[in-house]
């Protein structure tokens, strides 16, 4: 892997926003683009230039919801694995993916994550981090996760405004990227559940910003959306899953705030489980096996369960209702865009059938909601750098990072091709590919031993990551027992 100069000439670039024809020359210099203009075709370019005429230059994509320690199981806990946290971070990239926001997880695993970006630069995506799930007592996700995962440090409970400022403090000392917190006032089974008064939220919001920090709201109806609103929070993550009113779509827009709509995941839990993916062998090299023998388990249970949803994904909700939730998703999404909200692009992944490395699972699924192509796009890349607050990213420019994602195809008239992964740049360093036709384009010096020490410096750094984890869990419980 090389950080230094790189040029494409190129006739075809989206830049975050729109295509641009004509001809190109995007020049990178260590991690940023340092040029972006267009020149005389007769101009020659520099000998090691690549020539990727055919094909479309764009930014890295930016996946601003997912879990990155995940495998895939439907339900909360999982196994944590440093191989599978590795193997997340490699398919990622390897998509095109070159940002990823993560919502949820321990705060020692942020920082582990984070020590094993800086240790080998250009192994995986950036990954920007919220920690735990900042939410009421017994608000979500508590109404589902184990005691023994809670107790380790995934969620942070507040009953007051006073222990949202120490929240805040404490998910701000650990280093986090932005804040998640939960606004759902039913659960994904259609319980009741108690969501953060306003003052309380707003006591998260208001240290947050003055931490420097966004605050993302995981929210599922037109209440939670208002609700977090009301609070002042940053983002949307999640679709809602009633119709938005006038009133509430206006809410939105007036507040400028964007919306991240991750509409596969909860289609694709039904599909899979009637098309019975797990022995879909289009799924035999993405999901592992003990995932896909899990997910066996899931249809099973999805089949026996009846009319109503199996435990993994709402359990108890009646079946016709979480299709008619995901067709409400896809509805809104279109309503939102009307309105001209800022939308944002995030997967989920990896739960259930909604897995890392597969960003066009959720691209089609905007698509066939309804939004083009080139919207969708949009979304995948300046729209979610800038709902993670990184304008810095996702977008074709000088000064940008130099995160650069290049297709064959035009996936601006024709989506698919986003799947055409003929090179990915992450930082300015190349790490898929070789770009053009030009055989003389730098290319990945991914050998045994450069292989051997990037996985020795993900294992202790996410080691480090998992045994602080595992350290702040005991020191927890130990102090509720001592209580
Ligand atoms: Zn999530």
């Amino acid at each position: 892997m090389t950080a230094r100069r790189l040029t494409l000439i190129c006739d075809r670039l989206f830049d975050g926003a729109a295509l641009r024809r004509g001809h190109w020359r995007l020049e990178v210099a260590g991690e940023r683009i340092a040029a972006l203009r267009p020149v005389d075709p007769r101009e020659r370019p520099p000998h090691d230039a690549w020539d990727v005429r055919d094909a479309t230059v764009l930014p890295g994509l930016c996946n601003a919801h997912v879990h990155i320690a995940r495998a895939g199981l439907f339900g909360p806990s999982e196994p944590i694995s440093l191989a599978q946290v590795q193997r997340n971070l490699e398919v990622t990239l390897r998509a095109g993916v070159t940002t990823v926001g993560d919502m949820g997880c321990a705060a020692p695993l942020v920082v582990g994550l984070r020590r094993r970006a800086a240790a080998e630069p250009g192994s995986g995506p950036a990954v920007l981090a919220a920690g735990p799930i900042v939410t009421a007592p017994l608000g979500y996700p508590l109404d589902w996760l184990s005691p023994r995962l809670a107790s380790l440090g995934v969620v942070e409970t507040c009953a007051s405004s006073a222990s949202a400022a120490r929240a805040v403090e404490r998910l701000s000392a650990a280093g986090v990227d932005h804040v998640k917190v939960a606004v759902m006032h039913e659960s994904y089974g259609g319980k009741a559940l108690p969501v953060m008064p306003t003052p309380v939220l707003a006591a998260v919001v208001s240290a947050a910003h003055a931490a420097g920090l966004r605050v993302l709201a995981h929210a599922h109806s037109a209440a939670d959306y208002r609700a977090a609103l009301h609070g002042g929070v940053d983002a949307l993550m999640h679709s809602a899953f009633d119709p938005l009113d006038g009133q509430t779509l206006a809410r939105v827009r007036d507040a400028g705030v964007p919306v991240c709509p991750t509409l596969w995941v909860f289609e694709a839990a039904c599909r899979g489980a009637e098309a019975r993916w797990d022995r879909d062998p289009r799924y035999g090299g993405v999901a592992p096996d003990w995932v896909r023998r899990e997910w066996g388990a899931f249809c099973d249970a999805y089949a026996a369960a009846g009319a109503v949803m199996p435990a993994g994904i709402a359990a108890g909700l009646p079946k016709a209702r979480a299709r008619e939730a995901v067709r409400v998703a896809a509805a809104n999404l279109l309503l939102l865009r009307d309105a001209g909200v800022p939308l944002g692009f995030g997967t989920d992944a990896a739960y259930g059938f909604c897995l890392h490395g597969r960003p066009q699972d959720e691209l089609y699924a905007m698509h066939r909601a309804g939004l083009g192509a080139v919207e969708c796009l949009r979304a995948a890349t300046g729209g979610a750098a800038a709902l993670l607050g990184r304008r810095d990213r996702g977008v074709l420019a000088p000064g940008a990072r130099a995160d650069l994602l290049v297709v064959d195809g035009d996936p601006t008239s024709d989506l698919a091709a986003i799947e055409r992964v003929r090179a990915v740049v992450a930082a300015g360093r190349v790490v898929v590919g070789t770009g053009g036709r030009a055989a003389t384009g730098p290319g990945t010096s991914d050998g045994p031993v450069a292989r051997a020490a990037r996985d020795l410096a993900t294992r202790v750094a996410v080691a480090r990551g998992l045994l602080a984890t595992v350290a702040a869990g005991a020191k927890r419980a130990l102090r509720v027992n001592a209580r």
